[in-house]
């Protein structure tokens, strides 16, 4: 008996992911954090973190312990850096494995001094309002550090929270780290100073920093649309049509009924929000990519299934794949589209679509 194969299921191109790593190396001239939380951006943690392994990254970018454990017990030899506050639970975890967490507050400081030795960086708020020491308490938070003997700092890092919406500010936020790290220290080697996102390294360069920590990029989609070309996305969302069948004018399609314009030839797609296609583009002019033609997305999105119009493509048939989102027709599109962004829609493809890694 052959097992059915998945109605569902995502394309991962990992030679694509490498060539966007190298896009950011190139571009930025610095070492690269790939950022990988959040299942590499739905990616697969552990298959995306396997793929980047060998490529001599100094950090792998996580969200929390409970990830960088994931990447542990896979056996992955590079080292997990926590991108937030941690929770006093994680800490002993944490140095026990040798992760790097960045010090946000002075009560990280004292506890990890507790139960260091701990490589960490510390982290400077310089705009992002979500931790990290304002530029007026580095002085504070260096005293305390001067006091900790269980703590190395390691690197010094900011986030920016407008890179890909306000140059200006951007640049003043630049400006303001390279004279901020001035007052930092660097007595450890390797040290690592950190700020640009993937739009931040794609935009703007700093003086000071040597490493970059790009995200949304490293899966091939520029958060401008001016870089987009030189990137190749690495997820293609796929799907079959499992029925085509002919509808006349005036009859409904879907939830709430929506009433159709003309006689129409409607495929059924086997793909809905339950696998992470946004129900919030229902009427939003969405397309579907089949046969290298789009085709327009007739009434609201329901859990499991999609309805298209396919009357001006006579030649498809009930079993042929159909792409949702991929190098053609680009996730970010579909995310302004459905009113979001292409980090959310990525992170929401659900487990119940099949990732295919080639
Ligand atoms: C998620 C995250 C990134 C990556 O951002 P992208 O916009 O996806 O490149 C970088 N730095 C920090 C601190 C983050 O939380």
């Amino acid at each position: 008996m052959n097992l059915s194969p998945p109605r569902a299921w995502a394309e991962i191109d990992l030679s694509a992911l490498r060539h966007n790593l190298q896009v950011a190396r190139s571009t930025s001239g610095k070492e690269v954090m790939a950022v990988i939380k959040a299942g590499a951006y739905g990616h697969g943690l552990e298959e995306t973190a396997k793929a980047l392994d060998h490529e001599g990254l100094p950090f792998f970018g996580v969200a929390n312990a409970g990830e960088a454990r994931r990447l542990f017990n896979a056996n992955i030899q590079t080292t997990p850096y926590i991108l937030g506050a941690t929770l006093p639970s994680e800490r002993e975890e944490i140095t026990a494995r040798g992760w790097t967490p960045c010090l946000c507050s002075l009560d990280e400081i004292d506890h990890f001094n507790a139960l260091g030795p701990v490589k960490a960086h510390l982290a400077l708020d310089t705009g992002m309002g979500r931790g990290g020491f304002l530029p007026e308490q580095i002085p504070l938070a260096l005293q305390k550090l001067a006091k900790c003997p269980n703590i190395t700092i390691t690197g010094v890092g900011s986030h920016l929270p407008v890179a890909d919406e306000d140059p200006h500010f951007t640049r003043s936020q630049f400006e303001l780290f390279d004279s901020l790290i001035t007052q930092i220290p660097q007595t450890a080697t390797p040290f690592h100073i950190h700020l640009g996102n993937s739009a931040g390294l794609l935009d703007f360069n700093s003086h000071t920093t040597n490493l970059v920590r790009p995200g949304l990029m490293i899966y091939g989609i520029s958060p401008l649309a001016s870089h987009q070309e030189k990137l190749r996305p690495v997820m293609t969302l796929k799907t079959r049509i499992s029925l085509i069948h002919d509808l006349p004018k005036g009859h409904g399609v879907s939830y709430g009924r929506t009433l159709l314009k003309r006689d129409t030839r409607a495929a059924i797609l086997g793909i809905g929000y339950g696998d992470g296609y946004p129900r919030s583009l229902s009427e939003q002019n969405a397309h579907v990519m089949i046969r290298g033609h789009q085709c327009p997305l007739l009434g609201r999105v329901t859990m499991d299934q999609i309805i298209v119009d396919v009357t001006d493509l006579p030649t498809c048939q009930t079993g042929d794949a159909v792409i949702l989102f991929g190098p053609d027709l680009l996730v970010s599109n579909l995310a302004a589209k459905a009113g979001t962004i292409a980090w959310e829609l990525l992170t929401q493809i659900t487990p119940r679509v099949q990732r295919n890694y080639r």
